[in-house]
């Protein structure tokens, strides 16, 4: 059986790269062994399995305002922890469950029950601050322990899935199965020290983020409770980052010590939130759901209502229905790209492009860094066939965003749709280069040179990029 997001083993090769001490410096844990794990291998192992998750799991979320809302939320706390190298990289999988896992490398999943479960902003940060100190004080890989090191790979992949396995999925089965040693899984929780030192550290983490530290006493003992109802069934968080009754006094403790702060709520987490809910379940049920929130006046933020009752009604193709809500949300002065964005797309399908464009292009001067909105603009001028000016975002984009496989693609279909076909291999190629599909890139890039429709300039830049794909490729075969 194929372990669920096996490393390949070009990674095994990579390990061998810096063995250096990585457990210089950190505090005593014990007896925990050494780990013989550069920084640059966790962050190459993490990569791979992250490329394979967002490539191959089916309940990875492709949702830039969702990803992007979480990763402003992440970094604010990465920005804080005294990190030097603050690549981290957070997202989403669309999986009722309460779980969020930490990868090698600052890679942090979070599934949508989770999001759906924190009652605050705070409380979701807490989670995402001992995650992430999970990731600063390298725990996975101490954790693993001392291995061979091409144990230490199959071993990491392992605990990455059994962290991440979700109720009913065949991943924990699946690597269960494959696991080499028995009671595998035990071994795999994080342990009580390592538990709380990302307490410790998270909430440090917290506070000077400036989110409510209660949060995350109150979260963990929600969590406590679910576990408590579910006997058998407890969330998987609880079974991998073990919640003692020592824990909860001693973050209580650390808590009351500190003054107390009321946070509110983002507009942007009150509408991550809204918008998953209104995704979930039935299309019907989910209108069904924010018609009587609103009708009622059962919600916590008003505008955040009115917008998940919005996008529950596009799901119905109710443009125009879903139009006379935003306009309630917009009451409110709800100012939130994500707000823009849907006004957009509902202009578009009720075929007034140019309203589409009007409100994007406003959107992109006023929230320049939203990826989402480019996305938007970029779909919206390839569908009113504007192919010209599709052409000049997408290649200024690509220059600030050289690695982002959606503008790339959009870019490359662009080229497609011009009839620029050695511009459109090229940039097909980037794709597959972000994906880490080496050969793939390299096919492209022939399939570019044979085009022959580029210009002396984009020729010699074709040849060039070819020459260094193929001197990487080589080298990665001479690693294995
Ligand atoms: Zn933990």
């Amino acid at each position: 059986m194929r372990l669920p997001w096996l490393i390949p083993p070009l990674a095994a090769a990579m390990l061998a790269l810096a063995p250096a001490a990585v457990a210089e410096g950190l505090p005593d844990l014990g007896d925990v062994a050494q780990v013989d794990l550069s920084p640059q291998a966790e962050k190459q192992i993490g990569a791979s399995i992250f490329r394979d998750i967002r490539l191959r799991e089916a309940s990875y979320l492709d949702d830039p305002e969702i990803t992007g809302y979480l990763n402003r939320l992440g970094m604010r706390l990465v920005a804080h922890s005294g990190e030097a190298r603050q690549d981290f990289q957070f997202f989403v999988l669309r999986d009722s469950t309460l779980n969020a896992f930490a990868m090698p490398g600052g890679y942090i999943g979070v599934h949508t029950g989770l999001i759906a479960a924190a009652q605050s902003e705070s409380e979701l940060a807490s989670v995402i601050a001992h995650e992430i100190s999970h990731v600063t004080q390298h725990h996975l890989a101490r954790m693993v322990g001392k291995q061979s090191q091409a144990q230490l790979v199959s071993m990491l992949a392992l605990a990455v899935a059994v962290l991440a396995a979700r109720s009913n999925s065949e991943l924990a089965t699946g690597a269960m199965m494959a696991g080499q040693a028995a009671g595998l899984q035990s071994q795999l929780n994080y342990s009580r020290d390592f538990e709380r030192e990302a307490d410790r550290l998270g909430i440090n983490l917290l506070e000077n983020s400036g989110y409510d530290i209660r949060g995350m006493g109150s979260f963990f003992e929600r969590l406590q409770n679910f576990g408590r109802l579910y006997e058998n069934n407890a969330p998987v968080y609880l079974r991998t980052h073990p919640l003692t009754t020592e824990r909860i006094a001693d973050m209580g403790n650390r808590i009351s010590q500190r003054p107390y702060r009321q946070v509110p709520d983002s507009l942007d987490f009150l509408l991550v939130r809204a918008k998953l809910k209104a995704q979930e379940d039935d299309a019907r049920e989910a209108v069904t759901h924010f018609a009587s929130l609103v009708k009622e006046r059962k919600f916590s933020s008003e505008p955040a209502a009115y917008y998940g009752y919005a996008v529950a009604l596009t799901r119905l193709k109710d443009w125009a229905g879903a139009e006379r809500e935003l306009g309630q949300a917009r009451r409110f002065k709800a100012a939130s790209p994500m707000v823009e964005t849907l006004a957009a797309e509902l202009r578009r399908q009720q075929g007034d492009a140019d309203g589409a464009f009007r409100l994007l292009r406003a959107a992109a001067q006023r929230y320049p860094q939203e990826r989402a909105v480019s996305y938007a603009l970029m779909e919206t001028l390839l569908g009113a066939g504007r192919l010209d000016e599709a052409q000049q975002l997408g290649v200024a984009d690509v220059q600030l965003y050289p690695s982002d496989t959606r503008m790339l693609g959009l870019l490359a279909k662009t080229y497609a749709l011009l009839g620029k076909v050695a511009r459109q291999h090229r940039t097909q190629a980037e794709v597959y280069v972000a994906n880490g599909q080496l050969l793939a890139a390299i096919e492209q890039l022939q399939f570019a040179q044979q085009a022959r429709d580029g210009d002396f300039y984009d020729q010699a830049q074709i040849d060039a990029r070819l020459r260094e794909l193929k001197r990487q490729q080589a080298e990665e075969m001479r690693r294995r």
